[in-house]
């Protein structure tokens, strides 16, 4: 018999109650260092008292009134966004895949805008992934979001991640964007070289297409930077946000320039949800915690702690581990054993963390974590690693 939640996951058979900080609180009394923050969501740890107190405050006051009327949260998030990026104008949606279905649309309005509708397609990469409705599935490269749901929704050309000649053979008289993650995720904690950003700006700027980042998993402070696209020096036509700016709540964002987006006008766009009071109140408080003086400073020195504890892991474990991954808070470690046999056992030993293609075990923490943190999932680690080796 189908069970009553329709079962397209595999989940871990574990109930959490409650949680606080980086560590989470089963209901059979089992504890759990959360070094998975719900996947790169709960970017401020759980329960933070700030969030707490946002929500609660906005909950006695107005829930949800729609897009018919102004937001006064809408009005403020966006307002800091743009002043502390390189957009002008933000759409305010409930989830990362629905930021980049507006990426999407702003990509063919642009073009459409300019009286070329024949150019509608967006060249996408290997290893990417963006969403799992219809279009950001097929913008994505990961089979398994694919199979069995075909026709494939059109316009996406995929070329390899990292490979400059391939992007520029793509890019033709049907291009609209070029689409990518600066630090690809679920791909396997590859961050994109800056060279190559910079040179996908220039192909960008040469053929009057867009170039679009989805930093739904590396924005919001993960990689130590507001953006992640701070660190190569390259800004964004467009990007993409979600996880991080809510910390557990639902919110996505498409950022862009007044020039990628003037066409997206009145009637063009929507959702009933996007952007409404609760969301904008808890995206609001993320955004002071992450921006208030040092806090990024804390992320950078958290997260040398813990991409050098890794190394010396790589160091220590040579036949479990092949390297270091990704930037920042957004780590990896590439194994040379299966990756999900090690997200359980790590889970059996109470340390919480997720899978990422290309066989990478991947530490996503709260960007809360402390030192001691660290130390605690270190040792976790440690323990599963000698015991692996013992039985092997
Ligand atoms: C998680 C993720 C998405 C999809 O976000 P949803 O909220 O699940 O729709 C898109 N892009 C990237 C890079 C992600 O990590």
């Amino acid at each position: 018999m189908i069970p009553s939640v329709m079962p397209t996951y595999a989940r871990f058979d574990v109930v959490f109650e409650r949680g606080e900080g980086p560590w989470l609180y089963a209901a059979d009394g089992r504890r759990f260092l959360d070094f998975a923050a719900g996947i790169a969501v709960c970017s401020l740890g759980h329960c933070h008292p700030r969030l707490v107190a946002a929500l609660k405050e906005q909950a006695e006051k107005v829930w949800h009134t729609s897009n018919l009327y102004r937001i006064a949260g809408q009005e403020s998030l966006s307002q800091r966004l743009v002043e502390l990026t390189f957009a002008d104008t933000v759409f305010f949606g409930n989830s990362g895949a629905e930021a980049n279905e507006c990426a999407i649309k702003i990509a063919r309005r642009y073009q459409f805008d300019k009286g070329r509708p024949e150019r509608y397609r967006v060249v996408v990469m290997s290893t990417a992934f963006h969403g799992r409705t219809l279009a950001t599935v097929a913008a994505g490269d990961q089979a398994k979001g694919k199979y069995g749901f075909g026709p494939e929704t059109v316009g996406f050309d995929r070329v390899p991640f990292g490979d400059l000649d391939a992007a520029k053979a793509a890019v033709g008289p049907e291009t609209a964007a070029i689409l990518l993650e600066p630090v690809q995720g679920e791909g396997g904690m590859r961050a994109a070289d800056f060279a190559y950003l910079r040179a996908l700006r220039e192909l960008a700027d040469a053929e009057d297409i867009l170039l679009m980042f989805d930093e739904v998993q590396c924005g919001v402070g993960r990689t130590g930077k507001l953006f992640a696209y701070e660190w190569s020096g390259v800004t964004p036509d467009v990007m993409t946000i979600a996880k991080g700016i809510g910390g557990g709540f639902p919110v996505g964002a498409c950022l862009a320039t007044e020039r990628a987006a003037k066409a997206m006008v009145a009637g063009s766009h929507g959702s009933t949800f996007g952007g409404n009071p609760l969301a904008m109140a808890v995206g609001n408080a993320v955004l002071d915690e992450i921006t208030a003086p040092g806090f990024l400073d804390r992320v950078n020195a958290i997260a040398a702690v813990l991409r050098d504890a890794l190394a010396e892991r790589v160091r220590r474990f040579p036949d479990l581990f092949e390297e270091v991954r990704g930037l920042g808070l957004m780590a990896g470690l590439k194994c040379r054993v299966v990756n999900t046999d090690v997200v359980n056992r790590l889970f059996e030993e109470g340390l919480l963390a997720v899978p990422a293609g290309d066989n990478v075990l991947r530490f996503v923490p709260p960007l809360i974590v402390g030192r001691e943190d660290v130390e605690a999932a270190m040792a976790i680690l440690d323990r599963v690693c000698e015991t692996w080796r013992k039985n092997s």
